[in-house]
């Protein structure tokens, strides 16, 4: 590349933060329901609403333009639409990405995981709740715990390196396995990170004030048996990482109630109805569908609107536990 067609950072917000990081939902659907991210029933957008892959591309090829060199693909389940290790491709072609990466339930990988590889993807974040069959079906649902778990075999066979797992711990639900997954994760040199529960929607199955479970509690529990030394590591996000000894295994917690990381915040997402969402925990949005349908896909215009989008980044989020849901939308919409 030559020095003039080196893209200029550009995505500069209110707060001085420099936006770096997208992450790109390309599906609201999946094949689980977990009880913490959707309702029992839920409605999904109409294909119509949605971003074709190619708009995805275009939108993934504004961002790197301006600066951008992380990109997620997430959902929903990513793995659910067709044809993402495509749009894999050719986003990973673009040049100024520096990383590629997806988070999925695991559910598809033992198909996937191999195109995915030849793809380009960087990275792999794989959700992992429960080790036991029953439970984890009543977590997700739907989700059969023996194909998640070739899945994570699939990932590691494909040649996928510091494959993470995310857990997320509910009192009382399982709460009892977090030794479990630190030992599983240990033994097949995994990282792994425990995220907090976040209100973003309105589900009935529990009470999310009553499962909170907060990473300084499960940091104590893994010390009892694996003492945890603080890394300096960072992956660019809010996690913070520790080591254990006799491991390659890193341990993560994201937090969002009991450490708030919003000054270090370099990241935005974007829906797969196209809303550019400033902030996880806010509303704050900006159409991107209709700036590529209004324009007929003018990249111009399209990049114009993400900047004036940065003045709409909030300082912070405010969760909170017990009070009414702040956010109606929920994950698999937002773009985990
Ligand atoms: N379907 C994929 C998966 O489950 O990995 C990708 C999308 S999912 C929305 C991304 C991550 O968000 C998962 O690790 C999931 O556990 C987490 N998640 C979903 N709802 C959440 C909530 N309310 N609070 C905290 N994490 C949540
Ligand atoms: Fe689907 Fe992921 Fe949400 Fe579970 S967390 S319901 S797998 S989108």
């Amino acid at each position: 590349m030559s020095a003039a067609s080196v893209p200029t950072p550009r995505l500069i917000d209110r707060f001085g933060r420099q936006v770096t990081y997208v992450r790109l939902s390309v599906t609201d659907r999946c094949d689980f329901r977990c009880i913490y991210c959707m309702a029992e029933e839920m409605t999904f957008l109409p294909r119509n609403e949605i971003l074709s892959l190619e708009e995805l591309a275009l939108i993934g090829r504004a961002f790197v333009e301006l600066g951008v060199s992380k990109i997620r693909l997430t959902g929903g389940e990513p793995l659910v639409r067709s044809n993402v290790a495509q749009l894999a491709r050719e986003l990973r072609a673009l040049p100024g990405l520096r990383e590629l990466t997806l988070t999925t339930n695991g559910s598809r990988l033992v198909q996937f995981a191999p195109q995915l590889r030849e793809a380009g993807l960087d990275r792999i974040n794989i959700s992992l709740d429960s080790l036991r069959p029953d439970r984890f079906r009543e977590i997700t649902r739907f989700g059969k715990l023996a194909e998640v778990l070739a899945g994570i075999e699939a990932a590691r066979t494909a040649g996928f390196k510091r494959i993470k797992l995310n857990a997320v711990i509910l009192r009382g639900r399982n709460d009892d396995e977090i030794l479990d997954l630190v030992r599983f994760a240990r033994d097949r040199e995994l990282d792994l990170s425990f995220i907090e529960e976040m209100p973003l929607g309105n589900i009935s199955e529990h009470d999310r004030a009553q499962s909170f479970c907060s990473s300084d509690s499960i940091r104590r529990i893994i010390s009892s048996l694996f003492p945890l030394t603080p890394s300096m590591e960072n992956s660019g996000g809010p996690a913070r990482y520790y080591r254990m000894s006799g491991s390659d295994s890193r341990i993560g917690f994201i937090s969002p109630h009991s450490h708030n990381f919003c000054h270090l915040c370099n990241r935005v997402r974007v829906t797969v109805d196209g809303r550019l969402l400033l902030c996880l925990g806010n509303e704050h949005s900006a159409d991107l569908r209709a700036v590529l349908r209004d324009s007929n896909g003018d990249i111009d215009a399209l990049k114009a609107a993400i900047v004036a989008a940065m003045g709409l980044k909030p300082e912070s989020h405010h969760f909170e536990l017990g009070g009414d849901t702040q956010i109606v939308r929920f994950m698999n919409m937002t773009g985990g």
